[in-house]
């Protein structure tokens, strides 16, 4: 399970509003093909072959997971989207996140991809972006959004 400090983190990456801007996509990022749709399973597969085998692993654990339980989460499309999502997210942190997402059973709330791309990119805003944050309302600490993020 989370803890306390990473909730809030979460909750303060919610107010940055930087976990629910989807890319919207032109050109693909992972194979450079133009239009729009195209088959899927060679980017994520393209996505997939830089990362450790215990993160692909764990990572086809959670997509398991995810698609059996979050139905809106269940196409290659948001697959693909997560994965491209996280693809500056380094092995150590992001199989550091899947853990943390595979013992929370979060698909079981409901929480898809992009709650654990949330995880995954939170830990690496830790120092920079929550201290911009922070700064930025110095003198009223910021609102604890924890329930509303659980809701999400
Ligand atoms: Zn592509």
């Amino acid at each position: 399970m989370l803890d306390d400090r990473t909730r809030k983190k979460l909750a303060r990456l919610q107010e940055l509003n930087l976990d629910v801007k989807w890319v919207s996509l032109s050109k693909c990022p992972a194979c450079g093909y133009d239009s729009d749709p195209h088959n899927r399973n060679s980017d994520i597969r393209r996505l997939l072959h830089t990362r450790r085998a215990q993160a692909r692993t764990l990572l086809s654990e959670a997509s398991r997971n995810i698609k059996e339980h979050v139905k809106s989460n269940a196409t290659l499309e948001q697959q693909y989207r997560f994965l491209l999502r996280i693809k500056d997210v380094n092995d150590e942190v992001l199989i550091w996140a899947l853990r943390q997402y595979l013992a929370g059973k979060y698909w079981k709330q409901g929480k898809g991809y992009m709650y654990l791309a949330a995880i995954a990119t939170s830990h690496g805003l830790d120092r920079e972006n929550i201290a911009i944050y922070e700064k930025k309302f110095r003198g009223s600490p910021p609102p604890d959004r924890t329930d509303e993020l659980n809701e999400v």
